[in-house]
């Protein structure tokens, strides 16, 4: 069975077409610039050199055509048409209230997905039109929508509430959803086979660490609590975002700095974060190279992130009444062993405890506590593509 998927953004649409029969990725690629002077396909077949082809593409019905093409070229595709193509999963940023499940996209999913725009206005709007747009170049095609945040919406409401006028999260849904859902999925789940048991058996607390970071507390197989909240804003500190701050802080830079609703939100969306406190970068690649050149608020910055990230583990070991393992993934988790070794110092107590040597392999599935830990620190490269893909095959064998 061969499985698209599509990452469909405002002007961008990733891609990645799975053989699900050996769970290997055929092709992948990007098409930029969409509606926008300069756009091109970026195409890489496995095992061979990535191709760019330069073509005008006015909608995201001209990429998705411009995929097809590519997938089934003679010269740099890798099947030999579309009808190979047995279904596609697509990325959904935000599923509100209405999916805890990921789903076969039909007129009323389509329907209830808009409505959850409000919620997402700048990422659920492109995720739609990619859905239209493959639902035109490839019909009767099953379409499979995969939500962010569903994996959170097993949290009860006492962690997911707001202590706001309860009024106001049924007006306006005000509470937490929680995001890379898809991603903390995927590495409980290979946690739990790493370590050779039930997911249903076990405490694991995921730490995503890149561009923007969450954590979530994996208690029996399910999301029990999250960082990230009503918005990717909340949580740890991150590359530009500020994470959890004092509300009254927004109000008071507001009226001190004379700053619209715009700008608070830009400041604490883009100004912040470790880019913020140290004013070198958002990427740890500079800030290590900061602080080897001795930047000292390079080297604070990494210290705050430290902290807020280690503050989740205590919180949320509390929060499940232990924990079994503690998993890093993405861009830092998966590539910093410096940052993760200054997350899990101090938290022996717990019985965390990682091998230097084997904490500085980067980018690998690996184990990287002591024999005599008691609670597991794992590294697992997070594949949110290759997710998406097992649930859409997934509902569409069940169908
Ligand atoms: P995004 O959230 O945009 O997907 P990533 O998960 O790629 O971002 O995370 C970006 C962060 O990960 C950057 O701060 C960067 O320093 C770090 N990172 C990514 N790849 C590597 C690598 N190969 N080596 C070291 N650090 C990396």
């Amino acid at each position: 069975m061969k499985i698209l998927v599509i990452n469909a953004g405002s002007s961008s649409l990733k891609y990645q077409l799975f053989d699900m029969d050996k769970e290997e990725v055929l092709a992948k690629g990007l098409c930029e610039r969409i509606g926008i002077e300069g756009s091109q396909l970026k195409h890489r077949p496995k095992d061979r050199d990535m191709v760019i082809i330069s073509k005008p593409m006015n909608n995201h019905g001209d990429a998705i055509r411009m995929v097809i093409d590519a997938l089934i070229d003679p010269e740099h595709g890798v099947i030999e048409s579309m009808s190979e193509i047995s279904a596609v999963g697509h990325r959904i940023v935000h599923g509100g209230e209405a999916f805890s499940q990921s789903v076969i996209v039909d007129e009323q999913v389509m329907r209830v997905v808009s409505e959850c725009s409000d919620l997402a206005p700048l990422h659920n709007p492109p995720n739609i039109i990619g859905i239209k747009a493959c639902q035109e170049v490839m019909p009767g095609v099953p379409m499979v929508g995969v939500f962010d945040t569903a994996f959170h919406q097993t949290m009860p409401p006492y962690a997911y509430l707001y202590a706001l006028p309860y009024s106001l999260y049924e007006k306006h849904k005000i509470r937490k959803y929680g995001f890379h859902g898809t991603s903390h999925k995927y590495v409980a789940q290979r946690a739990a086979v790493m370590m050779g048991k039930p997911i249903e058996d076990l405490k694991i607390i995921t730490c995503h660490l890149g561009n923007g970071s969450s954590i979530t507390a994996v208690k029996n197989g399910k999301s029990v609590d999250t960082s990230m909240g009503f918005t990717p804003l909340a949580g740890v500190c991150m590359g530009t975002r500020s994470g959890t701050i004092d509300p009254a802080i927004i109000t008071f830079l507001m009226e001190k700095e004379n700053l619209s609703y715009k700008e608070i939100n830009d400041l604490l969306n883009k100004e912040s974060g470790v880019l913020g406190v140290s004013g070198v970068s958002s990427d740890f690649r500079d800030l290590d190279e900061a602080v080897e050149a001795g930047n000292q608020r390079a080297k604070l910055a990494l210290e705050l992130f430290a902290y807020s990230v280690k503050k989740y583990i205590g919180q949320y070991a509390a929060v499940m009444g232990g924990v079994d393992a503690v998993v890093f993934t993405a861009g830092i988790g998966e590539n910093n062993p410096d940052m993760r070794k200054r997350i899990v110092e101090g938290l022996e107590f717990l019985g965390i405890k990682i091998d230097l040597e084997k904490n500085n392999i980067k980018g690998k599935e690996i184990d990287i506590s002591t024999p005599d830990a008691t609670v597991k620190t794992l590294v697992i490269p997070t594949n949110e593509e290759l997710m998406i893909a097992l649930e859409t095959k997934r509902l569409v064998e069940a169908q």
